[in-house]
Order: C-alpha cells, then sequence, then structure tokens
C-alpha cells in the first residue's frame, strides 16, 4: 500500500505525515488492518525496540472535583461510586509508588483531582516526591495536578519531578462540548508552562467521546505541535454516573487504528496505552503493544486495572521485554544530556493528563467508576461480545476499591 510505505518513510525521517494521510489511517478497511499495525511497528522499532515502559499511578487525592469534565468520575455532580479521599500523606503514597516499583513501574504517575493545586498542595506534592526519591532515586516522578499557576511548574522541578502531565484530551473546537469550567487554552497553557520549567511534558487524548476523525486528528497534530515527551491514548472508560456512560462507540480495531495514526504523527514520541486498554482493546491488547511503547501497569485512578502479573505475561509472550531503570526511554535526540530518562527536549518537556476520561490529566479514560461488581478487575472477564452504544457495560468497567486509599494491597 502507498500509503503505508509513504507513512513509514516519513516516520522514520520524523517527518509529519498530511492531515489527509493521517485520516486516511483512521479509514482504513479490516481487511487492511494487520497491514496498519505492521506498518507503524516498523516505525515504534526503529524508535523504541521492543522495549514497553511500565508506569504506576497513585491516585493523591480522589473525587469531589468542582469542575465538570464529561468523562470524569471524580467531576461536580458525579454520582460515579468511586473511592472518595483527601491527600494521601507521603508515607502512604511511597508505600503505593514502592508497589509500582517493584512490579517493573519506571515511573510513577501521582495525580490529584481538582482544577488545580493551591500553593499548599505544592508544597505537600513536594514531600511525597522527596519521599518517593529517598526510597529510590532512579525512579521517575510525573506530577498531575491539573491547571498550574505562574511558578508552581518551577517549584515541583526543584522538588525533584521529573515530568508533568496534562492532556489536551480533544480537539479545541469540541473541547466546550466535553467540559465548560476550564478551556482548552487553559490546558495548552499548563503544558506550555511545564516545558518553560524544563519539566519533560507529557499531554494526550481520550478518544471515545463521540468525536470525529477529523477531531481526532486535530488533537493529534496539536500534540505534534506542543511536543511533549510522552503522548498517552486513553479510551474513554464509560463510568455509570457520569453523563458519558452510554458512549460505547469504541472497537478494538478502531483503536489500534487511533494507535497507529498516533505513532505516524508522534513517530519518536512515547506514545503510552492508558486508560481503558483492558475495557476497548480486550484480547487484542497485544497487538496494540506493537504501537505503543508504554502502558500503565495495574489499577488506573478510579477503575481497576488488568492484574500487574497479567500485564507482565502479556508483554513476555507478545515478544516484548520491560524497559529497565538504566533504559532512557527516548531517543538520544529527545532525550536531555545526563537526564533521568525522561528525555526533555530542547527547553523541556510536559506530560500529564488523566486517564481515558478518570481525571483531569492522566485519568483514566473516563473511568472511575461503576458500581461494578466485576471481581476480578478490568480484562478479568472479556465481554464475547463487542459493547454497543447506549447500553451500561458493567461487566467491563469495575471501580477500584484497592491500593492508595484503602488497607488492601495495590495492584501491581
Ligand atoms: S478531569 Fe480532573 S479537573 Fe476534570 S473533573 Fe476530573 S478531576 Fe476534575
Amino acid at each position: 500500500m502507498d500509503l503505508l510505505n509513504t507513512l513509514v518513510d516519513k516516520g522514520l525521517r520524523r517527518e509529519s505525515p498530511t492531515r489527509e494521510e493521517a485520516l486516511a489511517v483512521l479509514a482504513t478497511s479490516d481487511d487492511d488492518l494487520l497491514d496498519v499495525v505492521a506498518a507503524a511497528g516498523k516505525v515504534r522499532r526503529h524508535w523504541f525496540g521492543r522495549r514497553v515502559k511500565l508506569n504506576y499511578l497513585v491516585n493523591l487525592k480522589s473525587g469531589l472535583c468542582p469542575e465538570d469534565c464529561s468523562y470524569c468520575s471524580q467531576r461536580l455532580g458525579s454520582k460515579a461510586e468511586i473511592l472518595k479521599y483527601t491527600w494521601l500523606k507521603p508515607d502512604q503514597a511511597s508505600r503505593a509508588a514502592a508497589a509500582g516499583v517493584a512490579g517493573g513501574a519506571k515511573r510513577v504517575c501521582l495525580v490529584a483531582s481538582g482544577r488545580g493545586p493551591t500553593d499548599r498542595d505544592v508544597d505537600r506534592v513536594s514531600d511525597t516526591i522527596k519521599a518517593i526519591k529517598d526510597q529510590n532515586e532512579a525512579v521517575e516522578v510525573c506530577a498531575c495536578l491539573g491547571l498550574l499557576s505562574d511558578g508552581q511548574a518551577e517549584r515541583l522541578r526543584e522538588a525533584g519531578a521529573d515530568a508533568y502531565n496534562h492532556n489536551l484530551n480533544t480537539s479545541e473546537a469540541t473541547y466546550g462540548d466535553i467540559t465548560t469550567t476550564h478551556t482548552y487554552a487553559d490546558r495548552v497553557d499548563t503544558v506550555n508552562k511545564a516545558h518553560a520549567a524544563g519539566l519533560s511534558a507529557c499531554s494526550g487524548l481520550i478518544a471515545g467521546m463521540g468525536e470525529s476523525d477529523e477531531d481526532l486528528v486535530d488533537v493529534v497534530f496539536s500534540l505534534r505541535e506542543l511536543d511533549p515527551d510522552s503522548v498517552p491514548v486513553n479510551f474513554l472508560i464509560p463510568m455509570e454516573g457520569t453523563p458519558l456512560a452510554k458512549e460505547w462507540h469504541l472497537t478494538p480495531q478502531r483503536c489500534l487504528r487511533i494507535l497507529a495514526m498516533t505513532r505516524f504523527v508522534c513517530p519518536d514520541v512515547e506514545v503510552r496505552i492508558a486508560g481503558g486498554r483492558e475495557v476497548h482493546l480486550r484480547t487484542m491488547q497485544p497487538l496494540a503493544l506493537n504501537l505503543a511503547n508504554s502502558i500503565f501497569l495495574g489499577d488506573y485512578l478510579t477503575s481497576e486495572g488488568q492484574a500487574g502479573h497479567a500485564d507482565l505475561e502479556m508483554i513476555a509472550d507478545a515478544g516484548f521485554e520491560v524497559e529497565g531503570a538504566d533504559h532512557v526511554t527516548l531517543p538520544g535526540h529527545r532525550a536531555a544530556a545526563g537526564g533521568g530518562g525522561c528525555g526533555s527536549h530542547e527547553g523541556g518537556g510536559t506530560c500529564g493528563s488523566h486517564e481515558g476520561g478518570e481525571g483531569c490529566g492522566s485519568h483514566d479514560g473516563g473511568g472511575a467508576c461503576g458500581s461494578v461488581p466485576v471481581s476480578g478487575g478490568r480484562g478479568s472477564a472479556p465481554a464475547a461480545e463487542p459493547a454497543s452504544a447506549g447500553e451500561a457495560r458493567t461487566d467491563l468497567v469495575a471501580v477500584r476499591r484497592r491500593g492508595a486509599g484503602t488497607d488492601l494491597a495495590p495492584n501491581a
């Protein structure tokens, strides 16, 4: 296929596809899907080999947010039966982080619900970063605390944060349909603040909220322009109790096309499969490792993930390897000289967004909740039939009931 040969050539040269080429990837047929995965896989392997970076989420503060992000189980007015708690203490957060690191994670993502941190909140998070780094100096710490005020990114950087996550989530044109309490421009501003402070930028999207192909291409091209080091791709977890609870638009094939398009547009960037991996890719998760070079280990912010050991088995079975702490994630041209692995391209980076709809920055795919009586967590009981729009799928979505904020051991 000429299109795929062109996209591979451009990806190996770090050249952007045209909008028409990106749209054509999303429009490919099921007959061509394996060819699309193989082509994007060449670009992925060129820049990242067969390594998979593991990231681990610690929800520092859960629920009770005054913002109204429609995908989020922690939003104002959410009826989602998620865990609700205020700030974890530094020792509680560092214990949770240690479980993820012991499971193979090289980055810990510290996330808090809310519009943005107060200066007192930045102090709290700074103490938590210190507690984590005292235990393990090599672990990368990414903060995801919402919109930043002047000076806060610099303070987080001084406290030892490596990265900051704040997602664009969707296209500028549709942002107002998803959230009314802050703007797309606010989000761009925070990513830029993180960049300017020398933090590695992490910023991604949520697919599955009813957007068009054009919206998806718009947001991924906007991300390329912002130049983050990592791009989390969330697949909306339609949580019961949120406005998007009935929005089941994604199939495993659609998710693979979205990941392939993101890889072609952001060829040398850490593309991370974030919230919704188990819910929407289901048995196709291993194929997606040919496109993304990074995943979350274990549970998400408010919903449960596949068991941590199952993530590790999947990586090994698919012929990939977990990236070690001694390996710099990004290609040499992006990695900061002497950096700890996040890489911060010319002048820094940014990071962050909540996964798949669960939260602010890197909150999971919308998924925080549900009144879901699934005993084994996400992925434990793949659906025989595809999810369909208009139906609640409580068999696929489980509220997190273990780990941070509970007395139960984390899933890592
Ligand atoms: S995504 Fe973040 S800012 Fe938006 S409602 Fe959820 S916790 Fe609040």
